[in-house]
């Protein structure tokens, strides 16, 4: 937030709660609506519960299964799409890619949720303006001695007295990047232990608003495609949707093309907003899984994973190489907020150890 005053980035106040849902008949009663929240409720205190005896290695999916087993036959697709929605979109994973013990480990942030409405350009430039960039560099090794640190690019070597290398955890994974000498294997369990999953969002831009205006958020009680959807007229003044598709769901769908995925989408938004909701005039879709620079969207607690993962990505490689990044963030994984302040531990560690 200091960030965003000191900067004066427009933000926009996101209130969640602003929600109206739907199913293929149109807009949900406020019974149907409740009855999904209380449903939701049911699982959530039904992981709480089995969250106490829980061993490192078992995942969320059981649990969630027998949770929603146990409701009424004809809630059980409500509670499908609340899991969906609220786990699957929230952790980028499945139920059976997400630890039962920790998928929800990290510390709560305080204030409430607020939207850049014009994007994080102007503090990435405040934040860049005294330093020497050099950007589109593709780095394909990382060597660093008691002396200093080298990384090999397509555009040359760089050397420096030493580097906090904050590649996503999806590269990191694929081993794409070649650290020389090899990461200690504390740094390297962690990693194969990590999950890394993927929420992928797309764009639709109308030509007029043809939705209800005020709302902030849509629910589509669906079959698992596009069920969350973003109005961000309220937020920049454009007629534009914002929709969202996590977990294999995601990852199965980023071979289809942009204009299959509209389709696919403009399906869901037509049984919400009628037939009469004209065709989009500009799509832009995410394919995080298959983007070379990040083989995800972010990291979650995969089945086997404990915070002690994150404490060793932490610690200094060498008093002159650290990793940082959002999936070094113990307490704030997944989020912008987390890798900002593991970059911050991890430059205080090399100016108070290594220079
Ligand atoms: C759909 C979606 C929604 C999200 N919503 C939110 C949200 O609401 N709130 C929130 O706080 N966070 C959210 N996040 C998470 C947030 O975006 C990330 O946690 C954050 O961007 C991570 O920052 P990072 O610096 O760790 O990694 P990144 O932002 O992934 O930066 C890593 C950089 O490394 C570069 N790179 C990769 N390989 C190489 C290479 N070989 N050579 C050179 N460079 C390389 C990449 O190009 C990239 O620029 C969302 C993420 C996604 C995908």
């Amino acid at each position: 937030m200091n960030l965003v005053a000191a900067t004066s980035t427009p933000t926009f106040s996101f209130n969640y709660e602003n929600m109206w849902r739907y199913n293929s008949s149109g807009a949900l009663s406020d019974r149907a609506d409740s009855q999904i929240e209380s449903d939701m409720e049911k699982i959530e205190n039904a992981i709480a519960r089995a969250q106490h005896n829980a061993r490192n290695s078992d995942s969320l999916k059981p649990t969630v299964d027998r949770a929603i087993a146990s409701l009424p036959a004809s809630r059980q697709n409500g509670a499908r799409y609340a899991v969906n929605t609220n786990l699957i979109h929230e952790y980028a994973a499945d139920p059976a890619r997400l630890s039962l013990a920790y998928f929800d480990a990290g510390a709560e942030q305080r204030g409430g949720d607020l939207l850049l409405s014009a994007g994080y350009s102007s503090i990435f430039g405040a934040l860049s303006s005294a330093s020497e960039l050099h950007l589109s560099c593709v780095v394909s090794r990382i060597s660093h001695t008691g002396t200093g640190v080298t990384v090999t690019t397509n555009k040359g070597n760089f050397t420096a007295d030493a580097a906090s290398v904050t590649l996503p955890l999806g590269v990191l994974k694929a081993g794409k990047v070649v650290f020389s000498p090899a990461l200690p294997s504390s740094h390297q369990n962690a990693i194969n232990r990590l999950g890394h999953g993927t929420l992928n969002k797309i764009y639709l831009e109308f030509p007029r608003v043809a939705w209800p205006e005020s709302p902030h958020l849509f629910g589509y009680v669906g079959d698992g495609w596009w069920e969350e959807w973003v109005n961000l007229y309220p937020v920049t003044r454009r007629p534009i949707l914002l929709g969202f598709n996590a977990g294999a769901l995601a990852e199965s769908s980023e071979s289809r093309p942009d204009a299959q995925l509209a389709e696919l989408a403009m399906r869901v938004l037509r049984n919400m907003f009628g037939r009469s909701l004209p065709n989009p005039v500009r799509v832009t879709a995410t394919r995080w899984k298959r983007d070379p620079f990040s083989l995800g969207s972010y990291s979650s607690w995969a089945p086997g994973s404990t915070p002690g993962d994150r404490s060793a990505l932490v610690a200094p490689i060498s008093p002159r190489l650290l990793l940082a990044g959002e999936a070094c963030s113990r307490d704030h994984p997944a989020t912008v907020h987390g890798a900002y302040s593991s970059g911050l531990i991890s430059s205080h560690h090399i100016l108070k150890d290594s220079l």
